[in-house]
């Protein structure tokens, strides 16, 4: 969580700054601020709330100065607030730091630093490692880049820092381990960030720092160093990323952009892989693997949050499909509770941003166990991508709306790839089944555009039922993961309480709730199941339920118990959840617009979670 972003070079560094953390306000926005070398001293400004607040406190402010850190916060330690936010300014005034992440080693630390007489203006944790790095460089005598290195081999935890000294204005000192950082490389300047996003405009060559470096940046000079004080050579990469992509292009909200761009980035992720006229899918980071992979004795999928719900998915298909036994996992239960894991064992670990804190720990415990780790990651040269051994990018595009929306579909289009391929490769699906199977994905695109021309229609159901106080999504085989991310997503944006269900469990308790006022959304498309989800349907009408459903065009039934419906088109049902899913994503903007939320930055959450 959080968004960094640094400059030093030969333009005045606020701006740059300031643009940068609002292209990564995604990441965190409690509070933001930066810090500048001036001739007189350390310069900073903080301010509780999104970033927007602190532009405007910063006006008639001095702010001139050609290096500059800045941080917008995702609050870990200590509540959002003025004297909570980033950079902090150490005891001796002298450095001033940003960090994202959690020192988890804060506690005896800070009781060491109280003992010697430190006092803390805040509650974070990032306080008591600046002071622990002042404290190190006073009693040693030594340089702030020596401080932070001696510093950072006690440290325990995740960091992204920044750090700059009052008497240098052209150094800021860096070091990760665990939250992402990015150096983009000019021609007299270089930027840091916690993302391309805020470099881009300036340069597309980048280097991603690793864990455990150190970079030293100044407007001429980038020297990186691991934590044994031996220079590393910086890995240059080019960004194929273009600037359009992480605006909103005439829509008023990134996420209604994302969920619009959907058949486009389907389409780029299927491209050049699906091949139906041919026979062929290619995942070439997969093929490598194809025989250990066909071999498996199991498949775990670890992820977190609306992932999870792609790994589910994932679940049903490919046990359907390729007959492995599937588990799915939350990376933070997984990493904690001792699981079997052993040689043999396919791990696939799903994460849109690929720096999922839990997630990634997860993976690199298990890859010491022996088993095979796939990423389906969306940030092209993330940290889950570079830890996995193959793998296959999701293509969605960098994605902003904290709500993940185009990612998810990306997610669900490579795993059933993968499945398809693997189904085929080893004999438990036909020729003409995978055939069948990878035509009908093809077509995906266009059915989600076919979708989206109903948007008009789904925000009348929306406006309907904006008011209400509980939401119950109803759904069962390939659509009970669809109905939990339905209600996710309204959670999450729309701050109503909403529980998805397998449909015919609710009767297990959550039939409890249904009454007049309690809309029930069934995904109700036509598959093996859907005779039983109609049964469930009249069960909730005979109680008076609301009910919204999802079905498929040429359905006379459903509709005749149901309030309010929306019409799909026909699609194998394994493949339907890639187009499920879609008006339910709809269904949320729009009441949480109804409710006039900030439906791009829903309150307490953030983009990447890059904490535990
Ligand atoms: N742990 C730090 C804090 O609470 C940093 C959190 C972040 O990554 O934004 O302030």
């Amino acid at each position: 969580m959080c968004g960094i972003v640094g400059y030093t070079g030969f333009r005045q560094a606020y701006p740059v700054v300031l643009k940068g953390l609002k292209r990564l306000e995604y990441r965190g926005y409690d509070s933001s601020g930066v810090a500048m070398v001036q001739p007189d001293g350390l310069a900073l400004l903080k301010k509780k709330g999104k970033v927007a607040e602190l532009e405007e406190f910063a006006i008639g402010k001095n702010l001139a100065s050609q290096i500059c850190i800045g941080h917008t916060r995702w609050a870990t330690h200590g509540e959002p607030s003025d004297r909570n936010a980033h950079p902090h300014l150490s005891q001796s005034g002298e450095i001033a730091m940003i960090h994202n992440g959690i020192i988890e080693n804060y506690a005896p630390i800070k009781a060491e630093l109280i003992k010697k007489g430190y006092t803390f203006n805040s509650d974070t944790d990032t306080e008591v490692l600046l002071n622990f790095i002042d404290d190190i460089k006073k009693e040693n005598a030594c340089t702030l880049e020596e401080a932070v290195r001696i510093a950072l081999k006690r440290i325990v935890g995740a960091y992204c820092i920044l750090l700059v000294h009052k008497d240098d204005p052209e150094t800021i000192i860096a070091a990760r381990k665990g939250s992402p950082l990015v150096i983009g490389i000019g021609k007299g300047e270089h930027f840091l960030a916690s993302d391309a996003s805020p470099i881009i405009e300036y340069t597309k060559e980048v280097v991603y720092v690793n864990d455990y470096e150190i970079a030293i940046i100044k407007p001429d000079e980038l020297i990186l160093k691991n934590l044994g004080n031996e220079k590393q050579t910086p890995f240059v990469q080019k960004l194929d990323m273009e600037l359009a992509a992480i605006e909103k292009g005439g829509y008023p909200h990134f996420m209604l952009k994302e969920i619009f761009e959907q058949p486009q980035t389907i389409f780029d992720c299927l491209r050049g892989r699906l091949l139906p006229q041919e026979n062929n899918i290619i995942l070439s980071g997969i093929d490598k693997y194809a025989a250990e992979i066909t071999a498996a004795n199991r498949i775990i999928i670890i992820a977190c949050g609306t992932s999870w719900h792609a790994g589910l998915v994932a679940e049903y298909i490919i046990e359907e499909l390729c007959r492995i036994p599937v588990e799915v996992e939350y990376a933070s239960e997984f990493r904690y509770r001792n699981p079997i894991v052993q040689k043999g064992d396919v791990i696939i670990a799903i994460s849109q941003s690929g720096e999922t804190a839990d997630t990634l720990v997860a993976i690199e415990n298990a890859k010491e166990k022996g088993a095979i780790i796939l990423g389906v990651v969306n940030v092209v040269g993330s940290s889950i991508a570079r830890l996995s051994h193959a793998g296959a990018y999701t293509h969605a595009g960098h994605e902003i709306g904290v709500a993940s929306t185009k990612a998810f579909t990306g997610q669900l289009a490579v795993l059933m790839m993968m499945a398809f391929k693997l189904g085929y490769a080893k004999g438990t699906i036909s020729q003409e089944r995978f055939t069948q199977l990878s035509q009908e994905l093809s077509t995906v695109p266009e059915k989600v555009a076919k979708v989206l021309e109903q948007d008009d229609a789904v925000k009348a159901i929306a406006l309907k039922y904006a008011d209400a106080r509980d939401f119950l999504y109803l759904g069962r085989g390939y659509n009970f993961p669809i109905a939990l991310e339905g209600a996710l997503k309204l959670k999450e944006i729309s701050y109503i309480h909403a529980e998805g269900y397998p449909a015919a469990e609710m009767k297990h308790g959550p039939i409890a709730l249904v009454d007049e006022h309690l809309p029930v959304v069934f995904v109700a498309t036509k598959d093996s199941f859907h005779e039983k989800v109609v049964s469930n349907m009249q069960e909730i009408k005979a109680r008076k339920g609301k009910i919204i459903s999802i079905i498929t065009e040429g359905d006379e039934v459903s509709p005749t118990l149901s309030d309010d419906v929306i019409v799909l088109p026909a699609i194998d049902e394994i493949i339907a959840p890639l187009i499920n899913v879609i008006p339910l994503q709809l269904l949320s903007y729009h009441i949480g617009i109804a409710k006039g939320l900030d439906v791009d930055k829903p309150r307490n959450l953030a983009k990447s979670v890059t904490v535990e």
